[in-house]
This record gives C-alpha cells, structure tokens and sequence, in this order.
C-alpha cells in the first residue's frame, strides 16, 4: 500500500470542503486521539470530512493511489482500527447532525453523532431507539456490528431498528440500501462491521421511551458474590423485556450512596433500567433488593438521558484499555466461579467484568435476518481491563487474557465483533458465524479489492 504523496495531499485540501489535517499541523495529535489510550497511530493525512462529497472524494482518492485506509466516527472501538500508520485516515466525528421526524418516528442520524447527540434530539420528542449504555460512543460503530443496551430486549439490537442507510462503496459511488434498495448490502452493513463501505447516514425507527424512566443501581458486597448471582440467573429467566438488568463485578467506585467503608473494596453492582410503567418497574425490582444483604441502593425515576450517561464517568477517554468477550446462552456455575475467582484478583481499580443481559425482542429474530447472528445469546460477557499507567499493561492485559481462557469452556464460542480486540483475527470466524460466506459474497460485489480491511474484516468471496 502506497503513503500520500505530496500530490495526492494536495488534492485532498483542493477537493474537500473539511479539513486536511497533517502531523505538522497544530490540531493533528487532537485529532488522532481516541478512547483507548493504548492506540496510538500515526495516519499521514486525516481528512475530517464535511459531508458525503468529502466522503466519496477522499474514498476515490484512496482506491486510485491504493492508500491505507481507516474510518472513525465515534473513535470508541477498542481495536483502534478507526486510525492506520501512514495512510489516509477518514475520520466522520465532524459530521454530527441528528433530525428528528417525530411524526413519522423516524431519526436520520450522520455518523460523527455520539449516543448523548442522539438522546438529546430524540427526548425532546420522548423518543429512543435501541443504543447502547455510554454516551460518548459513537452511533455509527456501534449500529455497524449489532448494538445493544438498555432497550435492547424491549425493541431488539440496534440493527433491528436500522430502516435504510446511505453508503459510500469502495468505487466512491453513493448508495441507499434497505430492504427493497441493495438489500444484500442493508442485510451486510446490519452487522458485518465496517466491511462494506462508509455509512454517511443512518435512518432508524424511533418508539416512545421516558423521558423518565425507572432505574438505578442495587450493590452487594463480594462475599455475598456466589449467592446473589445465582439468584440473578433465576430472577432474570422470568422477567418482561420491559426490564434489563446487568451485573457489573469490580472495586465500588465512591458513589454517594455507598458508605465509605465500602469504596474501593470489591462489590457485585445490579444496574437496571425498566422502560415501561414506573410503578410496574418498582415492583419488579423488588426482587433485587432482596438476593442478599446489599451495601447500598440507589432506586429512582430518572431522565431517560441521565441514566443513560450514568457510566460516563467510569468510561471516559484517555485510560489503557483492553477487552476480551464472551457469548453465553447461560450462566453455568462454572461461569459464575470464574468470573468470582478473577474479581478476587483484580490487577487495577478500574478492571471489572460486567454481564449484559440480552433475550427478549433481540432473539426473535431469525440469525439469517441480519448479518449481526447472535440470536441465542443471553448474556454478553466482557472482562474490562482498565488502567492508567504503562507499566501496569502486561499485569491488566494478562489478568484478562488468562479470566478469558478460564471462562472459555462455559462460553457458546461467538463473540460480539464490537467487543473484539485488533488482535483477535482468529475469532472473526465466530464473530460472524453461520453468515460468514454470505457476508463475503456480498463483500466480493461491493470491495472485491478490499479497500475497507481495517476492521474485523471479512475477506472477499471468502
Ligand atoms: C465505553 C464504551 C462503551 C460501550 N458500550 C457499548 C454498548 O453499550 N453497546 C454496544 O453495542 N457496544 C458498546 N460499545 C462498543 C461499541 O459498539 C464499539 O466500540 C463501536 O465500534 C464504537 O463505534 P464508534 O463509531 O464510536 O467507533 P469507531 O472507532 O469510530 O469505529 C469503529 C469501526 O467501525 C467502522 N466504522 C466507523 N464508522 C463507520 C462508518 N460511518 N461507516 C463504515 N464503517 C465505520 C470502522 O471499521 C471503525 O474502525 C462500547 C464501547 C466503549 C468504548
């Protein structure tokens, strides 16, 4: 693959409405920053594009020099492949318009807009769709490998709700695909990643949510680890799609809820978000407050955008991250032992293993309907390494490789290809599962060169 020569960075600040940005200019480390502080890549020219002639400018441009080419929108993948050493570097975070139809319940949604961008359009009509839990993450990454978070067993994942996108190819063309329109390209991009072009908007059906919603937390010691989580998986085989309920194991960050003796000592956090009635999601948590003796509570009716950047500051950018995933249909003791085994070993504050929980309207759906083909996973787990410092890499990158391997013989095999770490090219097989081949064919009609590889990439034709 080629550098940009002088020429081709020229016709770049020529041709683009946005700005050419190069390692000499003032903004450049600003604009190669992402979430996880362990990337860091060095593009020879990011073009932060205004709009979708930028788009397909910049797309051409790298076809016909044959340039290394990355994509960011929101800059949130752990892999970091939103960024490339030496090539040309796309980068969307500018492009950020979110339009409300609230009649229609429709949102249009460019790529650079953050989940926060999002919720704030949309409530001011009451409205959400199926996203996910922080709200610096970016629409568009997230949408392109699945999606799921609190709404998700109410209205499905993220791409159940995805109705048409408009798409850069790798011949710098500007498509629409949906399901009458390039409908083997809409089935691809609802799942199969960065893979098959540049989306530059996203258009999603809208539904009533809030803008008050029940929520909160619900924090047990971790002697009481074992018992409670035993209780959570019973507790949740029953429980209506209104509710989802996570378990989030690590140190208690010093919420104000927590009596200080607490902070800092591992604990077993319940998070949840009922998106029905307020009174039938009091009475439905009830349960949860009852599965052991708990530490702490924090129970209430809040904004739908307050809860959701509850995590925010848990989840903010500039620490070293690094993730590994699971699918599980079940909680298996064996499961349940492992995750308490590494809680108990906990190389930094900022580590945890958290459990999504997933069911309802996300697994009525066939696993061919989309490319995203997960439909019999109850839980997504993800050990969370997080810390600040370099030298403590190799003890948080080991603590969660080896709780991964411990936990393997319990997990279904796939994994959630957002989730996947730059190395994990071995695990693209699972990622995608049984639709692989047809996401390769459908990779071989729109980049047979594979212009779009720096994802977790599907080769063309397979
Ligand atoms: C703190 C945090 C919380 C998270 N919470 C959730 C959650 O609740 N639910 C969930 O499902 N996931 C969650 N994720 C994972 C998230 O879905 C992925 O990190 C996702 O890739 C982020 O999208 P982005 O646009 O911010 O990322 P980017 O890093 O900008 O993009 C990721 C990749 O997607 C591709 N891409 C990006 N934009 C486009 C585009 N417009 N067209 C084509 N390809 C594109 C590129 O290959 C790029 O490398 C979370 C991640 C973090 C860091």
């Amino acid at each position: 693959m080629n550098t940009p020569s002088q020429e081709v960075i020229e016709r770049l600040q020529l041709q683009l409405r946005g700005e050419v940005i190069l390692p000499d200019d003032p903004g450049y480390d600003e604009a190669r920053t992402i979430w996880n502080a362990m990337i860091d890549k060095r593009p020879a020219v990011i073009a932060r594009c205004s709009g979708v002639a930028d788009v397909m400018r910049s797309v051409e441009i790298a076809k016909e020099q044959n340039l290394l080419l990355s994509v960011r929108s929101g800059g949130h993948n752990i892999a970091g492949n939103a960024l490339c050493d030496g090539g040309l570097a796309i980068d969307l975070s500018g492009m950020k318009s979110v339009h409300i139809d609230p009649h229609a319940r429709r949102a249009y949604i460019e790529p650079g807009a953050t989940l926060g961008d999002f919720d704030h359009e949309a409530q001011a009509f009451g409205l959400a769709t199926s996203l996910g839990i922080n709200s610096t993450t970016g629409v568009a990454g997230l949408t392109l490998g699945g999606g799921f978070g609190w709404l998700t067993r109410k209205y499905g994942m993220t791409v159940d709700n995805l109705v048409s996108v408009e798409i850069v190819t790798a011949d710098g063309q500007r498509l629409w695909a949906n399901a009458e329109q390039n409908a083997d390209l809409f089935w691809a991009v609802c799942g199969g990643g960065g893979n098959f072009g540049i989306v530059t908007l996203f258009d999603f059906k809208l539904h009533p949510v809030g803008p008050d919603v029940m929520s909160g937390l619900v924090v047990y010691p971790f002697e009481q680890a074992k018992s409670v989580l035993n209780h959570y998986r019973e507790y949740v085989k029953s429980i209506p799609d209104d509710l989802s309920v996570w378990a989030v194991l690590r140190k208690a960050p010093p919420l104000p809820f927590l009596p200080q003796e607490v902070h800092g000592t591992e604990v077993v956090i319940f998070a949840f978000m009922h998106a029905g009635d307020i009174e039938e999601g009091k009475r439905l948590v009830e349960p949860l407050r009852h599965f052991g003796k708990p530490v702490g509570e924090h129970i209430g009716v809040n904004p739908f955008t307050a809860w959701q950047q509850a995590f925010d500051p848990l989840l903010t950018l500039g620490a070293r991250n690094y993730w590994k995933s699971h699918n599980f249909a079940e909680l298996s003791d064996g499961a349940i032992d492992t995750v308490i085994e590494y809680v108990g070993k906990l190389p930094s504050p900022q580590c945890e293993i958290f459990i999504a929980l997933l069911g309802g309207e996300a697994n009525r759906v066939a696993a061919d309907a989309t490319a995203y083909a997960h439909r019999d996973v109850n839980f997504v787990l993800n050990v969370h390494g997080r810390w600040d410092e370099a030298d403590q890499d190799e003890a948080c990158v080991s603590w969660s490789r080896d709780f991964f391997d411990a936990a393997t013989p319990y997990a279904m095999g796939g994994v959630y290809v957002n989730f996947m770490t730059e190395e994990e090219t071995d695990r693209i097989g699972s990622a995608y599962g049984p639709n692989y081949d047809r996401l390769a064919e459908v990779k071989q009609k729109y980049d047979p060169d594979n212009l779009f590889h720096l994802n977790q990439n599907i080769k063309p034709g397979g």
